[in-house]
């Protein structure tokens, strides 16, 4: 028997991706958005010196080998440093969600043990909300406006002067924890998910390359903008494969909405940017109601996630020049899972075919296997109708949950597979394209309806801003589809028009029997449409529409 003459035990983890930084890539260029609308520019050496200085503090302060530290901080060199420092010093950071409702952060803070927690000093006002509910032991605040510093607490530019000058590296194994970030708990209560080095180390490579087409991948040339919140699922692996790759970062600090997003674009001819549709299709809406206002840096791409993409943004970005490509991921996946870049064969198609295919899920990444189950637990058909539970598996992947205690036997298979809860179909050539989440589809007379495909058609009729379809109780069918919609400024949609703008795509029985107006659809703090607000909203519903016989047809 022959074996293996390779390093295999050579550890991947972040010290190796962040040590680049400095020996490699001493020049480029880290700039973030300040609460005062200024833009702080330092080096890649500065953060690596900087981020040292953070992991050796933190050993001194008593952080040990496996322990967490929040962070409560928005997208900036700060937070950068402390995706390293804290990784650096043997610790696991756990990145808060700030947008969550204040007694919830202070939970998820205790129950991930944090006994450090690093924030922005322009996020002391919601930390006062919960600060006595924490269990932390030193609080390490970064002034980036200046704020007194309250006396409980420590400074982030002190704690870094007092960084030992004989501090010793900890040795990193690959399988050692390093990240830590709950799921967003858009279907349920938030659960733990931990990070290994190994995990995000194998996840940066495959972002940087991009076996189907190089337009998404991530390169040293590249400006990049993670629009994604760092305390979102790693900020899509995104700083991890930026600084791999030597590439200059812009951080827009709380900056996220679409007129200073744009702004910076331009001002630093970023070449790509990730996010979530909402804020994307605010760009779109700000480009049209401003169309001599801002210039898009040329050719530049976008991957967009975290909820469907709706075919109108993919082909309203395209007109800009923007590439636009849609990813699948999960905070379970660290999180990117399948990407809808288009095959040499998918190539050919019509334009048509090749926009309903982008505006897919896509293929799974390499390393990332994916399956699609229907109840009888077999593998469906690849014929993109054929529904099912979406399972993935791979290095990336999740095999548990932090919590011992939380009952998750139903989110694994027994031979291993991730459940994601996503209902899916497969195309003959390997696209997964999701239909709904569980709880979100429409049974109506028996029948399945999906209310993503429902939504994203809707999205292209003129007068909507945005829309958003969900099942409804009704006395004969069970449930019925009801479209909650947001019409553009000054416009205004009914049933009627819409069901006949739908009744060419759809089978009649899946145009919605109702339809409301309302200013904003309730969002989760990633963006995510709450569709059980609506439910609860909208459950006593009249429906007036006669659905009856359409419904048997
Ligand atoms: P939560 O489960 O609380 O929403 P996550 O951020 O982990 O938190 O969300 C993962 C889910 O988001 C997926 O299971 C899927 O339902 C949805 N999702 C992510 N990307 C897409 C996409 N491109 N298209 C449709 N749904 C998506």
């Amino acid at each position: 028997m022959v074996h293996s003459t390779m390093m295999d035990d050579y550890p991947l983890t972040l010290g190796h991706i962040f040590d680049r930084a400095d020996r490699f890539f001493p020049t480029r260029e880290i700039v973030s958005h300040m609460p005062d609308k200024s833009l702080h520019r330092y080096t890649y050496r500065d953060f690596s010196k900087r981020s040292l200085q953070l992991a050796a503090a933190l050993n001194a302060m008593g952080l040990k080998k496996g322990e967490t530290v929040g962070t409560l901080m928005w997208n900036h060199y700060a937070h950068l440093e402390a995706y390293y420092g804290i990784p650096l010093a043997g610790g696991v950071v756990h990145t808060l969600n700030l947008r969550l409702h204040p007694d919830e952060i202070a939970y998820l803070s205790n129950h991930a043990q944090n006994r450090f927690l690093i924030v922005d000093d322009t996020l002391l006002p919601l930390l006062a909300k919960f600060v006595s509910q924490l269990k932390v032991e030193k609080i390490i605040c970064v002034r980036l406006t200046q704020h007194p510093l309250q006396p409980t607490m420590l400074d982030y530019e002190h704690v870094l002067s007092t960084a030992p000058a004989d501090w010793q590296r900890p040795q990193l194994e690959e399988r050692d924890a390093c990240g830590m970030c709950y799921t967003s708990g858009t279907t349920g209560k938030p659960k733990g998910v931990v990070y290994s080095h190994r995990a995000i180390c194998l996840h940066a490579m495959m972002l940087g390359i991009g076996t189907l087409d190089s337009r998404v991948v991530i390169k040293h040339a590249d400006t990049v903008l993670p629009v994604v919140p760092m305390f979102h699922a790693n900020a899509w692996g995104i700083p991890h494969v930026g600084i791999m790759a030597g590439a200059k970062l812009v951080m827009p600090g709380p900056y996220m909405d679409p007129a200073n997003l744009l702004m910076l674009f331009e001002k630093e001819n970023v070449s790509v940017s990730v996010g979530v549709p909402t804020i994307w299709l605010g760009m779109l809406k700000e480009l049209k109601e401003k169309p001599d206002h801002y210039k898009i840096p040329q050719n530049m791409r976008t991957l967009v996630g975290g909820s469907a993409v709706p075919e109108a943004l993919i082909r309203g970005f395209e007109a800009y020049g923007v590439f636009v490509v849609q990813g699948w991921g999960m905070t379970e996946t660290t999180p990117l899972g399948t990407t809808s870049l288009l095959t040499r064969d998918m190539q050919e198609w019509d334009e048509d075919r090749q926009f309903e295919a982008r505006a897919m899920q896509g293929m799974p990444v390499p390393f990332v296997e994916a399956r699609i189950l229907n109840g009888q637990g077999q593998e469906v058909v690849w014929d993109g109708k054929s529904i099912g539970e979406l399972q993935v598996r791979g290095p990336w992947v999740a095999a548990s949950y932090y919590d011992p205690e939380e009952d998750s036997s139903d989110k694994w298979t027994e031979s291993g597979w991730f459940r994601t809860g996503d209902v899916a179909c497969m195309t003959p050539e390997g696209f997964v394209r999701i239909t709904d989440r569980t709880k979100d589809l429409i049974k109506s007379g028996g029948e399945w309806i999906s209310s993503i495909d429902l939504e994203n058609a809707m999205m292209a009729h003129p007068d909507v801003q945005e829309a958003c379809v969900i099942a409804v109780p009704h006395p004969k069918w069970a449930e019925r589809p009801l479209a909650v919609v947001v019409p553009k400024p000054g416009r205004s949609v009914d049933l009627t028009a819409m069901r006949s703008f739908l009744a060419p795509k759809f089978a009649k029985f899946w145009l919605p029997d109702g339809l409301v107006e309302i200013d904003q659809i309730p969002r989760s703090s990633a963006g995510k449409f709450m569709k059980s607000v609506l439910r609860d909203r909208y459950q006593d519903w009249e429906w007036t529409h006669p659905a009856e016989d359409e419904n048997e047809s």
